[in-house]
């Protein structure tokens, strides 16, 4: 039996869904094993570099969240953007990716020709669900008074600037390690004044900074930025969490 019940995003009376996801599938759906499975990392085990990974059957779900509007249009056609663009490309002059060597060696990938709102607001969906969640996986995001001012963002379909809630990334891909096969718990940093919530999904760094008053700085010349490019830059192999946190000024 559904439930009626207040929708997070609309905040309108509904039937609500017995289940949303948290994280599309499509993000992490080349790490599901044979039985369908996927991993996940908690943050207790990448503090202690412990290999130790729990299986996961369903993925992250909620039931009574959202909306069917709210779930399949809003957030849906959000994700139908990112699914379709990035991760699994099919739309016709959709992102471009290159990639970058700096005079020092370091390696970056450039993408260009991405939707600043459209993957800027799917990527706040995310973050946004995160914080609303209760699933233990989630604990650590907490938006507090951000939360409403992002729901307002999705809601209304207004990425506002890129150093609203900048978004930076980093990329372990072609390493070989097991980070790039998992997905760690999403933890909360102190970013120079600000909160930084760092979600890593099958080797990709998502970096979410978090406060009211953001100024463009050094760190944050690689974000997803309104000429629709991003930089993502190149972890090197044994490096992972750190370094990315050292890139971005926190270590
Ligand atoms: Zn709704």
């Amino acid at each position: 039996m559904s439930e009626n019940g207040i929708c997070r995003l609309c905040l309108q009376e509904k039937e609500l869904l017995k289940q949303s996801h948290i994280i599309p599938n499509f993000m992490f759906k080349e790490i599901k094993d044979e039985k369908n499975r996927f991993f996940q990392f908690e943050s207790k085990d990448i503090i202690e570099k412990k290999d130790r990974k729990k299986a996961l059957q369903t993925g992250y779900f909620e039931s009574n969240l959202l909306c069917k509007n709210c779930d399949n249009s809003i957030l849906g056609g959000y994700e139908r953007y990112g699914a379709n663009s990035l991760y699994s490309p099919k739309i016709k002059n959709g992102p471009i990716v290159e990639g970058l060597v700096d005079t020092h060696g370091n390696r970056a990938f450039k993408v260009s020709n991405i939707d600043y709102v459209k993957f800027k607001l799917f990527l706040l969906s995310i973050l946004w669900r995160a914080s609303i969640s209760s699933h233990i996986f989630f604990s650590e995001v907490n938006l507090g008074p951000h939360e409403e001012k992002i729901r307002k963002m999705i809601l209304d379909h207004n990425a506002k600037s890129d150093l609203d809630y900048p978004i930076i990334f980093g990329s372990i891909l072609g390493n070989n390690t097991h980070f790039e096969n998992y997905i760690s718990q999403p933890r909360m940093f102190k970013f120079n004044e600000h909160k930084l919530v760092l979600f890593v999904i099958t080797g990709i760094y998502y970096g979410f900074v978090v406060s009211s008053y953001v100024r463009d700085k050094e760190s944050l010349k690689s974000r997803l930025n309104q000429k629709n490019e991003l930089i993502m830059s190149h972890i090197p192999k044994g490096k992972d969490v750190e370094h990315f946190l050292k890139i971005i000024g926190i270590k």
